[in-house]
């Protein structure tokens, strides 16, 4: 299982990070040691002062692919969920400001949260009108809606499997909405997707 993921996906996430609109999605991957899975804690590292969280929708892939055209992409979902893609924001700056990957400050142990729960694709009214949100605390911090994409599901997948081969399994994080911020030992956070609590655990 791989994880893909999109940055600068929402414009209002750009702003608020003095980023550049992309012409094509921003790529980058996590390994299969960041997944925290069954609401387990994370433990904020000790090499940043600054971890963000993120709050995406995330996209299960069902079935392998290669060069994948727009229109037959979404037979390549399997389910969606609710992820976070935590960042230490001090380490992407260095390595942004130096032109170097994001890899240690975006792939680290456990720094992406994932849901249990999996909602089959055909159980989606509409991949482009899914309201998300996470709160820390009990208050909100982040909400997005998937009709507020630069780049749609379908895009993502087509452009990433031009690439990739896609594998069954596979995960895709799609970009997160504005609102993100540090977290700090003892906040407790809370993602929702319309209304379904899809995670919940601490930072310690
Ligand atoms: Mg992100």
């Amino acid at each position: 299982m791989r994880i893909f993921a999109i940055g600068r996906n929402y414009v209002d996430h750009i702003h608020e990070l003095n980023n550049e609109r992309p012409d094509d999605p921003v790529v980058f991957t996590k390994p299969d040691t960041a997944v925290l899975r069954n609401n387990a804690p994370f433990y904020l590292p000790s090499f940043s002062k600054d971890v963000h969280h993120e709050v995406e929708m995330v996209l299960k892939i069902g079935r392998e692919g290669k060069n994948i055209e727009e229109k037959f992409a979404l037979k390549y979902v399997d389910s969606i969920s609710l992820g976070i893609d935590f960042t230490a924001r001090d380490l992407q700056q260095k390595a942004k400001e130096k032109g170097l990957p994001w890899d240690i400050a975006k792939g680290f142990n456990g720094s992406a949260p994932l849901s249990d729960t999996f909602i089959p694709l055909n159980e989606i009214k509409d991949l482009r009108n899914i309201n998300f949100r996470l709160e820390i605390d009990g208050k909100l911090k982040q909400q997005g809606n998937t009709g507020l994409m630069i780049f749609s599901v379908e895009y993502i997948i087509s452009y990433l499997s031009k690439f990739f081969t896609l594998k069954t399994g596979d995960l895709i994080f799609t970009g997160t909405p504005k609102g993100v911020g540090p977290v700090s030992v003892g906040n407790r956070l809370t993602a929702y997707l319309e209304d379904e609590k899809m995670l919940e655990f601490e930072v310690k």
